[in-house]
């Protein structure tokens, strides 16, 4: 990188601010998916959000591309390093700012964990209601841009219902507040825009989240199946009695062996196991549980339990926590999956992922929040054999086109990031994507942000919008879009 950037960088943020040792950048070379790989130029660490502001003004100046990181979590590549460009770590923002308990809010900096929010309000009996698998690791800037869900997020809401305001950094370096401390704004949701948008439309240096207070009662029911037919025919039996439970989460017989063999969580050894936390009023909560237990039976669940203590509970989750990790213990690789699909296809969609799987000769195990219809397909794979990744690559991508075929979504919680912009195009028209184009440019015109993630092909700010017009090189058939 020249030099005189990288003297301009260190004024910023000094030395211990900078990383441009090889090895010591290799670490930052991808998020959470392994299979893609970029070593950045350089990477900043800043401290303050006035230290990213002046960060993201020299990559303006430069024309640099710049790549925001929190945990570097991510599971479709959205932290992955652009060649030449940057990478900014928000690691070193990890301070909680403010706590109001009399509003139920509580403002945070982009590196804190998100389970840190937890626990800094847990003593007065709040909790921060979005809960990704990754918790214990993933940072709230992540969660924001990714829009993170977790097993709680049927009932509560994922990160965007929980984010009241941002403040951001823009791609040329103005800094801008979205939303505010009260609940409703005059005026477009610009926060809406800009959670879920993946690092494209600028830098979070705070955020405003909302705090939820604690139920009275909280109870968590595991059910054993024959199959995740049966368990799916109990999930829709739950929903469709009314009920809003706090999760509703589904194993099968492959995610609950690695899970067991890595938590030891005492599941049973069943095709279709269910997880179902009912929370609230105490008296509401015993009577609906009871409706559960009953649906579940009727459904075919010949083993059904209720954690009796909040330890027993712990341990429950732990198991579903754990899955993805889990999944070390009974392959060398794997990727995570993150599709949507309408609960009710559900025996198709597990019917046609075994069909794919036993076609590509590799082994899926799956995990969902069942409640929200959304599949956590893992196909595992054993990079060291030739041609596996690439296999394992083409499978996930088939039960993507699965999800979009029965009207569901190619992505939940992880998002598009590198890994499933291919697929954008499969579930988008063309004038959708110039629509969201034209917002992105609104934000970031030079595409400094993040460039090259979430849309199928790079366009210019300055294209013309409107319906695609291909190129007449295209036209001609010498040149193609991949
Ligand atoms: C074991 C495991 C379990 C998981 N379980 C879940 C789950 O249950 N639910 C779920 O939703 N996800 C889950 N994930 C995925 C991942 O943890 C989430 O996407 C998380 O929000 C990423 O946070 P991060 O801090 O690691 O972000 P990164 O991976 O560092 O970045 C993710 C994206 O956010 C952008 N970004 C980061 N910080 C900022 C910022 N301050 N401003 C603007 N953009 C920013 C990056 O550019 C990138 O595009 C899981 C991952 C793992 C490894």
């Amino acid at each position: 990188m020249d030099p005189r950037i990288l003297s301009a960088f260190r004024d910023v943020v000094g030395n211990q601010g900078l990383i441009t040792h090889p090895e010591e950048l290799r670490t930052y070379e991808c998020d959470g998916l392994t299979n893609f790989r970029v070593t950045p130029a350089a990477v900043l660490l800043p401290a303050t959000g006035d230290q990213v502001r002046d960060l993201v003004r020299i990559c303006h100046r430069e024309r640099l591309a710049f790549v925001a990181r929190g945990s570097g979590t991510g599971l479709s590549g959205g932290a992955l390093p652009v060649r030449d460009g940057v990478v900014i770590s928000l690691a070193r923002l990890n301070r909680i700012l403010e706590i109001d308990y009399a509003n139920q809010r509580v403002v945070v900096e982009p590196g804190v964990v998100n389970a840190m929010v937890t626990q800094a309000v847990s003593a007065k009996g709040f909790f921060y209601a979005p809960d990704p698998s990754s918790q214990l690791v993933c940072s709230i800037g992540g969660n924001v841009a990714e829009n993170s869900g977790g097993a709680h997020c049927l009932k509560y809401g994922f990160t965007t219902t929980h984010v009241l305001g941002l403040e951001v950094v823009l791609p040329d370096g103005e800094v801008i507040h979205l939303g505010g401390r009260t609940l409703d704004r005059p005026g477009y949701d610009l926060t809406g825009v800009f959670v879920g948008s993946e690092g494209t439309l600028g830098i979070v240096t705070k955020a405003i989240l909302r705090l939820v207070k604690r139920p009275e009662l909280v109870q968590t029911l595991l059910a054993a199946f024959d199959s995740t037919n049966e368990a799916g025919a109990a999930v829709s039996a739950i929903i469709g009695a009314g009920m809003v439970p706090a999760a509703i989460e589904m194993m099968d017989r492959l995610a609950i062996k690695a899970a067991e063999a890595s938590v030891h969580a005492g599941y049973p050894d069943c095709g279709g196991l269910l997880l179902v936390e009912l929370d609230g009023a105490a008296a509401e909560v015993e009577t609906l549980m009871q409706q559960v237990r009953e649906l579940c039976a009727a459904c075919g669940a010949w083993e059904i339990r209720v954690a009796q203590s909040e330890a027993e509970r712990m341990v429950i989750w732990r198991g579903r926590k754990a899955a993805f990790a889990a999944m070390g213990r009974i392959s060398p690789n794997y990727i995570v999956q993150d599709g949507v699909i309408p609960r009710t296809t559900l025996p198709h969609v597990m019917s046609e992922i075994e069909r794919l799987s036993s076609e590509a000769g590799l082994r899926v195990a799956n995990v969902f929040h069942a409640g929200d219809g959304n599949l956590h397909p893992l196909v595992l794979y054993d990079r060291k054999i030739p041609g596996q990744e690439k296999a394992a690559e083409v499978l996930a991508g088939e039960i993507l086109r699965l999800c979009v075929q029965v009207g569901g979504s190619i992505t939940g919680e992880h998002g598009v990031g590198e890994e499933k912009k291919a697929f954008m195009s499969e579930m988008f028209a063309e004038p959708d994507l110039d629509t969201m184009q034209l917002v992105r440019c609104a934000f970031d015109p030079d595409q400094l942000s993040n460039p090259g993630k979430v849309f199928p092909r790079t366009r210019l700010c300055a294209e013309r919008t409107g319906p695609y017009e291909p190129h007449p090189l295209e036209k001609a058939g010498i040149a193609e879009f991949f």
